[in-house]
């Protein structure tokens, strides 16, 4: 029987992660099977015990099941503790660990992929949900001069902010007047064609910025805005490249190059 990984989330018919680490796998010679799994929303811990029982050695947790991932691992790397989320699970040494590779991949793909230092720059971080609180944590570790969060439901942001010090949590119309070197937009907003409701991006980004959108494989209004706004942007394409190989090199001891996959991702 081959090596058994999956994806758990809901929905999960869309995730590119099958396909990334089939190809991951076939680029370092792995011998594996990685399957997409929809879980009932109620019904994650039995759908992990279910998949383990069928000699599941390892998956990734997207939504809306991070949080409960991070309940569910008996001990979690620091990294995904920072977050209070997992989306890697290993399961075949012992009891399930979790960690967590969203923030990693997303720094790895602003600084490797796009060229973009974050050390001293104004970073805003739209969301508080899940991805937000991946990659909080790994921002923050990076040194920007300022942090914010700002989300809809603003004290799901001043709850999340108030763990990294120095970083703020907000409601979008307390952002009117404040300008940013990259604004990442971690809101579910783009999947629905909406947009979370920001001040003028005119004033929002400043000369030079980056607008990035963690969803990929469709245009947001986010991102059509900023075009117009006549910045640089970025969708999520490359974070979610980023963050597998970060989970395959847990898994499986060897660092899959991404940028061929990550081309082959873009050309569709
Ligand atoms: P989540 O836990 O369900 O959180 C959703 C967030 O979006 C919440 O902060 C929510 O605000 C906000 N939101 C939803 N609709 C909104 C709207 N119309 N206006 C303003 N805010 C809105 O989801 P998640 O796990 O954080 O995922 C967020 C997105 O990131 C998803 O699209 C996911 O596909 C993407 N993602 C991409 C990668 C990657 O590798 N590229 C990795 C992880 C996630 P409230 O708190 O007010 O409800």
């Amino acid at each position: 029987m081959h090596d058994r990984y999956a994806v758990i989330g809901n929905p999960v018919a869309h995730s590119k992660s099958p396909w990334i680490h089939a190809e991951f796998a076939r680029a370092c010679g792995q011998d594996l099977q990685y399957l997409s799994i929809e879980a009932p929303v109620d019904a994650f811990g039995a759908t992990v015990e279910a998949f383990r029982a069928a000699g599941g050695i390892g998956a990734n947790v997207t939504l809306p099941f991070k949080q409960e991932a991070f309940r569910y691992c008996a001990a979690a790397s620091q990294r995904a503790r920072a977050a209070q989320a997992v989306n890697t699970l290993v399961l075949d040494r012992g009891a399930p660990w979790g960690d967590n590779t969203d923030g990693v991949g997303l720094v790895r793909d602003l600084e490797n992929n796009l060229g973009f230092a974050l050390p001293g720059r104004r970073v805003l971080v739209m969301g508080a949900g899940g991805a937000a609180q991946g990659v909080v944590p790994s921002l923050h570790a990076q040194d920007p001069e300022r942090l914010v969060v700002a989300n809809r439901t603003p004290d799901k942001a001043r709850t999340l902010a108030a763990r990294f010090e120095g970083t703020i949590g907000c409601s979008y119309a307390e952002l009117t007047g404040a300008a940013f070197d990259l604004v990442i937009n971690a809101t579910s907003a783009g999947l629905a064609g909406e947009l979370p409701p920001l001040p003028p991006l005119q004033t929002l980004l400043a000369p030079g910025a980056l607008a990035y959108d963690m969803v990929y494989g469709r245009d947001t209004p986010f991102l059509a805005l900023a075009r117009g706004a006549g910045v640089r942007t970025s969708d999520g394409a490359g974070m979610l490249v980023e963050q597998a190989a970060e989970s395959f090199s847990i898994w499986r001891g060897v660092r899959p190059d991404t940028q061929a996959v990550l081309a082959a991702l873009r050309r569709g």
